[in-house]
């Protein structure tokens, strides 16, 4: 047990909007930064002992904090190990940290010619960040790669090691998305032995695609998640839809914000960009407030038109 109350490099009132890619956000209570397992237990043990709420804070690239921040403690993971085997001619194994961020894991995968993450260049975050809201791109997505995860469990504080049937990957979601007891400590990934020259080739091109398709402001990615057609409850949706618009079983979200005209709209300092629709970007200033007022604008006017109700990819701090 913790006998000691006090919890050394504990943080008072710190401003979360430094934290998140968006720039936005009002302070936490308390903050913490977790540089390994034992850290991030004290860390949960006080806040248990305080009765404070917690919030697990990876790369914030996925966040809206709101304007009035969090009244509990906020534990940045920043647990940093990494680990390359090769487990045989063709098989490549990497055991990484929670906290480390997925933009050296795509560097260290590309210089060693480990194959299966190319896909993931350029998207912000970290690896637990990652898991958590199965980030994809291009078709492919984190799950394709996840071969264990070791796993906090907060309320005992177990360790327990879920395979990848266990975290109940899906489109943008998983198990530990769902439930907050879980903490992503390290993962262990699987890829495959491939050519350097042409997984640095990918990673390049990848990551200028991006530039060209995605603003540069300070976001927090993709608002709304791509419509799954399969699970569409308005069908009819379908017959003012062209064809050609869905991908891989999916309807960008950006395509139906285009079409009812939100494109550049502008409330304050956030505004719906301009490149592309499903970013909400900070123009220097904006307030979760305003980023809240164009959300539901897109989704009213989404809803009337194409009777679509869209659903954030983008996750919530402090609003309750
Ligand atoms: C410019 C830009 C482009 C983007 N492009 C893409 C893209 O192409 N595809 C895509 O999928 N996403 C994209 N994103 C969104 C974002 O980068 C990803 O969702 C990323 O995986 C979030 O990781 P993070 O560490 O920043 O998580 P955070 O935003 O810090 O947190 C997100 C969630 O993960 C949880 N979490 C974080 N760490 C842990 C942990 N160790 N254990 C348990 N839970 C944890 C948090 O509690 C929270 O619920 C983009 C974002 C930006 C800003």
């Amino acid at each position: 047990m913790l006998k000691n109350k006090q919890l050394k490099g504990l943080e008072f009132n710190e401003p979360l909007a430094k934290y998140t890619t968006f720039k936005i956000g009002g302070r936490a209570k308390y903050f913490f930064v977790a540089k390994n397992e034992k850290e991030l237990i004290k860390a949960l043990m006080w806040a248990k002992e305080k009765k404070v709420p917690y919030f697990i804070l990876g790369g914030g690239s996925n966040l809206l904090v709101s304007d009035k921040g969090f009244k509990g403690l906020v534990i940045k993971c920043q647990m940093s190990n990494v680990k390359c085997q090769n487990q045989n001619s063709t098989l490549k194994t990497i055991k990484v940290d929670g906290g480390v961020s997925l933009s050296k894991l795509v560097s260290l995968a590309a210089k060693k010619g480990f194959s299966g993450l190319e896909w993931a260049a350029g998207i912000p975050g970290t690896v637990g960040g990652v898991v958590c809201g199965n980030a994809g791109a291009f078709g492919s997505c984190v799950a394709e790669v996840v071969e264990s995860i070791k796993v906090l469990t907060t309320y005992n504080l177990q360790l327990t090691t879920y395979n990848n049937k266990n975290c109940k990957f899906s489109y943008r979601n998983s198990i530990f998305k769902n439930n907050k007891n879980l903490i992503i400590l390290s993962v262990e990934l699987q890829l495959r032995k491939g050519n350097k020259t042409e997984i640095q080739k990918k990673v390049s091109e990848y990551l200028n695609y991006r530039k060209k398709i995605q603003p540069l402001n300070s976001s927090a990615g993709c608002v709304f998640k791509n419509i799954e057609i399969a699970n569409l409850k308005n069908k009819n949706t379908l017959e003012i839809i062209p064809e050609k618009k869905i991908k891989g079983g999916k309807l960008p979200a950006g395509y139906l914000i285009e079409k009812v005209g939100l494109r550049g709209k502008r409330q304050s300092q956030a505004q719906i960009s301009k490149k592309h629709a499903n970013f909400i970007v900070n123009l220097g200033g904006a307030k979760a407030k305003d980023v809240i007022y164009l959300i539901n604008l897109t989704k009213r006017k989404v809803k009337k038109k194409f009777g679509v109700e869209l659903k954030e990819e983008i996750q919530y701090i402090g609003f309750r």
